[in-house]
């Protein structure tokens, strides 16, 4: 059975991730969507939130797996018995910092291999942050996160003002 661990900080999940998730889920019997918690991060939803946000998205893709790590990806990896990461490549601005994790990843475990998947045209400008932002606003979330947390995610802008 292959096997895939989708990891990122998921605050929130957008489309952009989204549609990730669902190409992956073709291309591996398992996916393994994990939220990853970095203690330098000051993330707007906790990592039980994420995740749960994560499967209220997923609910329809029955290969995909969501849970959370606060250690390193490389470990979490050999402990899932899982030979492959796969990360979403927006641009040439992504491309420095992921060609470097991944370098590192398999240096801490020589098992692992990245395998990059192009970011959707549509959403290539899209991340976290700028659902953030736009969120503070007031502006329609409609087009860059999954209609079912929409309220989640402007609630939390507005408890955050
Ligand atoms: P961000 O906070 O920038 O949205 P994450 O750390 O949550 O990013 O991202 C997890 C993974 O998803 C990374 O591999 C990232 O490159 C990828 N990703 C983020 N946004 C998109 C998008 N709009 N389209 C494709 N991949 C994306």
């Amino acid at each position: 059975m292959s096997k895939a661990i989708y990891p990122g900080s998921f605050d929130p999940v957008t489309n952009g991730h989204l549609n990730i998730i669902e190409r992956a889920a073709k291309t591996f019997d398992e996916l393994i969507v994990c939220v990853m918690i970095n203690a330098e991060k000051h993330p707007v939803f906790s990592s039980e939130e994420r995740v749960e946000l994560i499967r209220r998205v997923t609910k329809h893709i029955p290969n995909v797996t969501v849970t959370q790590s606060s250690g390193l990806l490389a470990e979490f990896a050999r402990e899932q018995n899982c030979g492959v990461v796969v990360k979403g490549l927006r641009a040439l601005s992504d491309f420095e910092h992921e060609f470097q994790m991944a370098l590192i990843n398999k240096k801490i475990n020589p098992e692992l291999d990245t395998m990059f998947l192009t970011a959707s045209q549509k959403y290539t400008f899209l991340s976290s942050s700028v659902v953030k932002e736009l969120a503070g606003y007031g502006a329609d979330l409609t087009p860059f996160v999954p209609c079912e947390i929409i309220e989640d995610v402007r609630a939390r802008a507005m408890r955050s003002e």
